[in-house]
């Protein structure tokens, strides 16, 4: 066998062939199937030629082995730390884990001499350290050998990584957005805005009530008339935003009104002419006739709530009418805290009758502290009053002076607590205070001129006295002188004068008697009833003879009293039974005595009772009253003083005195004096 001597040229296909071509130059042949460069054939020579030479990925496998070669420009494609250099190895070998695809591809290409072509053929690939998947566009090529027989398999390839996984992105996206739109119950649709032609889904033409649609003028004739407009706007405006939005109501064939929302983009070219929009329909009924029924909702409830606001306003009106027709002045308060602590009160509720002490309206006062409006009243028991009211919810009255802040009143006030506000109410009572103090002042006057007059009484009936008795002797003794020489007619006379001075002297004697009476002794002591009697009827022993009365006593009691003034009230009221008796019937007198309770009190109750004339009942306290004769004085005499006396003596001893009687059926006069 002929040797043959290796190459000392570098053969003319791998001139110029690269960083590959130098590998290949360099690869040690010899213990490769190849065998050495120089015996290569010149099919594999010139395949290498251009493929070395050529700037596209290509990738070689040749012969059975299917030894691997590839250019420069498919280098990059193995990356780092991979499978470079893999010139000269076995692509079954190389290629190992993808081989299960790209073994049968080479075997088909190799047997039946048909290319075939993948794009974007994504292939686990094991580079840089990992595996990875990797995306391809290629095209297997059968390779012929020098004998017109197919010996290998040209590759040519791009990667095309970066390009497929912007698809698969694409893809999730569009299968997200997919998601989405099925989601979201989304109808889409297509409108070539040049054509008016659309392509919609077929949720799009369910949400317009088509089954499905043929132009777009289908759609928009479901439209609502009224809402066209909306619709039209919202295209004019797309056309200058690029985005369209807008809902209108679209009536379905069965004539029952939906709601929809319209979204989308408008698609321009270069020269902003409008070509297409893309864009999603939606049906919002279901939430417009909630918001519409939420509406109604809402709108009848402010309705009601303004109603019930109306009808509160006019009560508290009703109210404040009311409160204002009553006379009496009322607060309703509520407190005011300060750090907890209740420093005032603020009007709530006030009355025209209050407001008018601050010279105001209850409107005015409204939301006012009442320690602002008056001041005064935190010095008065008011404030605490009405504190402790709040604080114990205990109703509370009380009697106020108040005569602060320009004021000077006298109420009767009092404080309830009602809910968490304390109402307060006051009765001015200053009219009737100023009667009051006005009648004490006068009381206390008349009770001194009462003593003057007394005084002076005592003092002129006393003066008067002398000058009677003068009188009295004088007359007598000028009667006594003139005797002889005094007529009939002058006799008369001078008798008339004695009856007159002794009638003035008894007059005064009676008035002497009142303002005595008039002068309390100071000491009392007990007085046995029965001694005073006997000794007033010694005194008018001749009297009971004159008249042939008879007088009936009882036992009576033992009081406490002053002895001389009893023994004149006897006297008087005894000395009466007599003097009014009936003419030619002799007085009948009966005294008697008993216990009685009167007003929680214990009495001894003397009664003096005669059948003497009487007198109308109408009379019976007339009768008491000084100088108050009820029969003249020439039938009986008389000074209208003794009753008087009488009543002035009760009274001294802190008891009482009436009398009962009727014309002509005698007279009972009941004498009350307190058991001590
Ligand atoms: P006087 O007897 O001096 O008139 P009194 O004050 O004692 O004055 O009495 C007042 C009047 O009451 C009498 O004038 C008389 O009209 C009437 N009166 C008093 N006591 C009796 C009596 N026992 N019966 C009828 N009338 C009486």
């Amino acid at each position: 066998m002929e040797s043959i001597a290796p190459p000392t040229v570098v053969p003319p296909f791998l001139h110029n062939s690269g960083d590959m071509g130098e590998h290949i130059l360099k690869y040690n042949w010899a213990q490769n199937s190849l065998g050495p460069i120089h015996r290569w054939p010149q099919s594999l020579c010139t395949t290498l030629g251009i493929m070395l030479h050529s700037a596209f990925p290509m990738f070689l496998f040749w012969s059975n082995e299917l030894v691997c070669f590839y250019n420069d420009a498919f280098r990059p494609c193995l990356a780092t730390d991979g499978k470079h250099p893999a010139i000269g190895k076995n692509g079954k070998e190389v290629w190992s884990e993808v081989w299960p695809f790209i073994g049968p591809l080479i075997e088909g290409v190799m047997k039946t001499g048909t290319p075939v072509w993948f794009e974007n053929q994504v292939l686990p690939f094991y580079r840089n350290g990992g595996m990875g998947d990797i995306y391809w566009t290629f095209s297997y090529s059968p390779a012929y050998g020098d004998e017109v027989k197919i010996n290998g398999v040209l590759v040519t390839c791009v990667e095309t990584t970066k390009i497929g996984t912007e698809r698969k992105k694409i893809e999730e996206i569009e299968e997200r957005s997919r998601l989405a739109i099925n989601a979201a119950e989304l109808g889409t649709f297509d409108l070539n805005l040049l054509t008016n032609e659309v392509v919609a889904s077929e949720r799009f033409a369910a949400i317009f009530g088509l089954a499905h649609s043929i132009s777009q003028a289908d759609y928009v004739n479901t439209i609502h008339p009224d809402d066209l407009v909306i619709r039209e706007k919202a295209y004019q405006q797309a056309y200058n935003t690029g985005s369209l939005e807008y809902e209108a109501r679209v009536i379905w064939n069965d004539k029952s009104l939906h709601w929809i929302k319209v979204k989308g983009n408008i698609y321009f070219d270069d020269k902003g002419k409008p070509l297409k929009l893309l864009g999603v329909v939606q049906d919002i009924s279901a939430e417009k006739f909630f918001s519409e029924r939420l509406e109604k909702k809402v709108k009848e409830r402010t309705e009601e709530l303004e109603t019930a606001h109306q009808s509160l306003l006019q009560a508290n009106s009703y109210l404040q009418h009311i409160i204002n027709l009553s006379p009496e002045p009322m607060q309703v308060l509520e407190p005011v805290f300060e750090n907890g602590e209740l420093i005032d009160f603020r009007y709530k509720i006030t009355n025209n009758a209050y407001a008018a002490y601050a010279n105001t309206t209850p409107e005015k006062l409204r939301g006012k502290k009442v320690g602002e409006v008056f001041p005064g009243y935190f010095q008065t028991s008011s404030f605490l009053n009405i504190v402790r009211t709040y604080q114990s919810g205990i109703t509370d009255s009380w009697e106020i002076h108040y005569n602060l802040d320009g004021l000077d009143i006298y109420n009767q006030m009092s404080a309830t607590k009602f809910n968490d506000d304390v109402i307060v109410h006051f009765t001015d009572f200053t009219r009737l205070k100023n009667l009051e103090l006005n009648l004490v002042e006068k009381l206390a006057e008349l009770e001194r001129s009462n003593a003057n007059l007394e005084e002076f009484a005592h003092a002129a009936s006393h003066d008067l006295k002398e000058p009677i008795r003068k009188i009295h002797i004088f007359t007598s003794k000028l009667k006594s002188q003139l005797h002889a020489q005094l007529t009939e007619t002058d006799l008369e006379n001078f008798s008339k004068i004695e009856r007159a001075s002794q009638r003035m002297g008894s007059l005064v004697d009676d008035l002497l008697d009142y303002s005595h009476v008039s002068q309390q002794p100071h000491q009392m002591e007990p007085v046995n009833l029965n001694e005073k009697i006997n000794r007033v009827l010694e005194d008018l022993e001749l009297d009971i003879q004159q008249r042939s009365g008879t007088i009936h006593i009882d036992n009576l009691p033992v009081v406490t009293g002053f002895r001389r003034q009893l023994q004149q009230l006897f006297q008087n009221l005894i000395s009466n039974a007599l003097k009014y008796s009936k003419s030619g019937i002799p007085p009948q007198i009966h005294i008697s005595a008993s216990l009685v309770n009167e007003d929680g009190k214990q009495y001894h109750l003397i009664k003096v009772a005669d059948n003497g004339i009487g007198f109308d009942a109408i009379y019976s306290e007339k009768i008491f009253q000084i100088f108050s004769r009820l029969h003249n004085n020439s039938e009986y005499s008389g000074s209208g003083i003794g009753l008087s006396i009488v009543k002035k003596i009760v009274e001294n001893h802190q008891g009482r005195i009436r009398a009962e009687s009727e014309e002509g059926k005698g007279s009972t006069f009941f004498v009350y004096l307190p058991v001590k």
